[in-house]
């Protein structure tokens, strides 16, 4: 079976990039395709705790991919959901840290 953790950093790295750099104000096709791809991933994540758990989230949170910061702050609240599950920090969802992580950089 894959290794959860090497999985994760590397599934993580590629859904809160995706999302720094989605469109403000994302086409209807932009966002459908979005939606798609985060509604594979209860069906198709090569972890099935993890798929279900995330499944079973999605339920009562359904994603915003009406914006980049919406699906941005998703994203993060869903990720701190795991954090918090696994014993974990949570992260400062604010717009300015999730870019600073994940779009731009430190500022300095
Ligand atoms: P990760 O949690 O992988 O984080 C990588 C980096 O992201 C961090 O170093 C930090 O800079 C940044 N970051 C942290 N939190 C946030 C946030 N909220 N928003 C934005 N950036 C952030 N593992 C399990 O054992 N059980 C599970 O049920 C489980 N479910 C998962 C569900 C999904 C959808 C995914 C993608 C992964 C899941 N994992 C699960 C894996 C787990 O979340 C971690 O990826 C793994 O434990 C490695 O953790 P890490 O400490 O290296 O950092």
């Amino acid at each position: 079976p894959p290794d959860v953790e090497v999985l994760g950093r590397a599934t993580w790295t590629f859904l809160h990039t995706t999302a720094a750099y989605y469109p403000e104000k994302p086409t209807p096709t932009q966002r459908a395709n979005m939606l798609m791809l985060l509604k594979s991933l209860p069906v198709l994540y090569p972890c099935s705790h993890c798929a279900s758990h995330l499944g079973e989230n999605m339920k009562t949170s359904p994603p915003d991919v009406s914006s980049r910061y919406g699906l941005s702050r998703w994203l993060c609240l869903q990720h701190n959901e795991v954090n918090e599950r696994l014993g974990k920090k949570k992260f400062d969802c604010a717009i300015e840290k999730l870019d600073e992580r994940w779009k731009d950089g430190p500022s300095d």
